[in-house]
């Protein structure tokens, strides 16, 4: 949206008051999401009304699922634009277009021609290499906001890399609602594989990086490939949700048994160094006291470098919302506390394990905070979600990749310095 209102000669600018149409984009996938995207909208309806702010749009997932009722509930907002309208959001801006209902089921996806501004550190950019999700799981509103899975292409991606990496981008990061089953739709075998081994030959790229896998299409060709390619970072991201198999089959997941066991050892064996990061629901209806143990269990096993945890959130539309045995709020955040406190212990024993060890890292920002001179990651380490390296000695500028020896464990961090 910001590529295309730039090339129409929109001045973009992030402080709302300086601002003469605020657009607010959305998320409404989970309870909490929502949130923040009604009060986002409702703070910036306040400037429309006291600043010099004319016109309000609110795009994103909010439209998809709620248009109708944020048009109601909040006058100010001046035009919707739903996931499906990112190619028309200039006329939406500017107030040139009549307003539209947004797509029952959004069906487009970017391309290497669509105009693109990067919000992120100029070293680094995101590449949405497919959008959709053709699984069902029980708890999820996502392929009711955004349709079924559709890939873009591997020259169509190849060619973005190129052109990021001519801008200055070193570490890419491929991101999808399922990024291993990449190309499947358009008949590809292996299409994330292929994907990574084209990508590792773009010049200028120095990490290349795979969010959101999923356990039934981590085929041993993406497992290769991720072992075998220099630039595609020893990382793997594969949410699993769940680790009882009865909680699982009423998630509608694959099962822990067939896919989620031999799954991290196999990556383990072929990845050698490899740091795994899962995600996890707690609090799913019906989740009994064993099952939530058996839980932490698998969590108390360690096997994962990296792990984050949501309070289960029941979204309307699901199939989960009807069902039986909804755990109490209070219940599912002591859960969700319970695991976070051991993976804290998890976390910090893989942490010092590191100690002593020298590891490539990418420079993020200069830091005056007692003895931390720099930020960074390594490429263990994602950005926004991940611990840092805290580096206490040496000279680096943002983007620029160093050796560093690793002095130090926290928690969630490193402690090093540069060498
Ligand atoms: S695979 Fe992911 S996006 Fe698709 S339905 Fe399941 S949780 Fe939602």
């Amino acid at each position: 949206m910001l590529g295309h209102l730039r090339r129409d000669g929109c001045e973009i600018v992030a402080d709302a008051a300086q601002a003469d149409v605020i657009l607010v984009n959305t998320c409404a996938f989970i309870e909490q999401a929502k949130r923040e995207s009604v009060e986002t909208i409702l703070e910036m309806a306040q400037h429309k009304r006291q600043g010099r702010a004319q016109r309000l749009v609110v795009t994103g997932c909010m439209v998809q699922r709620y248009g109708e009722d944020l048009r109601r509930e909040i006058p100010e907002i001046d035009a919707l634009a739903g996931p499906d309208q990112v190619p028309q959001i200039v006329g939406t801006v500017r107030g040139t277009r009549a307003p539209q209902h947004p797509a029952h089921v959004p069906v487009w996806i970017y391309d290497h021609s669509s105009p693109r501004l990067l919000a992120t550190p100029p070293y680094m950019a995101y590449a949405k290499i497919a959008e959709g999700c053709d699984y069902a799981c029980s708890f999820c509103a996502i392929p009711s906001l955004r349709g079924s899975y559709r890939s873009r292409t591997i020259d169509d991606v190849v060619s973005e890399a190129r052109q990021l990496a001519d801008r200055g981008v070193k570490e890419l990061i491929l991101v999808a609602q399922d990024t291993s089953r990449y190309g499947r739709d358009r008949g590809l075998e292996d299409g994330l594989a292929r994907l990574l081994r084209k990508l590792g030959r773009v010049d200028g790229l120095h990490w290349i990086r795979v969010m959101y896998g999923h356990p039934t299409t981590l085929s041993d060709a993406v497992i290769d490939a991720i072992a075998e390619e220099p630039k595609v970072v020893k990382y793997i991201d594969v949410p699993l949700q769940h680790a009882s198999a009865a909680v699982l089959r009423r998630m509608r997941r694959p099962s822990a048994h067939r896919h989620v066991g031999g799954l991290v050892e196999r990556l383990r064996r072929r990845i050698p160094g490899v740091a795994l990061r899962t995600t996890l629901i707690v609090g799913f209806p019906g989740e009994t006291a064993a099952e939530f143990d058996e839980l932490l269990a698998f969590v108390r096993e360690g096997r994962f470098e990296r792990l984050g945890a949501f309070a289960y959130s029941r979204e309307e539309g699901t199939a989960a919302f009807e069902l039986r045995g909804q755990v109490p709020a209070r219940v599912a955040q002591a859960r969700l506390r319970r695991v976070m406190e051991l993976q804290r212990r998890v976390s910090l024993r893989h942490n010092q394990v590191r100690v002593g060890e020298r590891l490539e890292v990418l420079i993020e920002a200069a830091v005056g905070d007692g003895n931390v001179v720099l930020r960074g990651r390594s490429a263990a380490q994602a950005p926004e979600i991940d611990g840092s390296m805290l580096i206490t000695e040496g000279e680096a500028r943002p983007g620029d990749f160093v050796m560093c020896e690793v002095t130090g464990a926290l928690d969630y961090d490193l402690v090093a310095r540069i060498v």
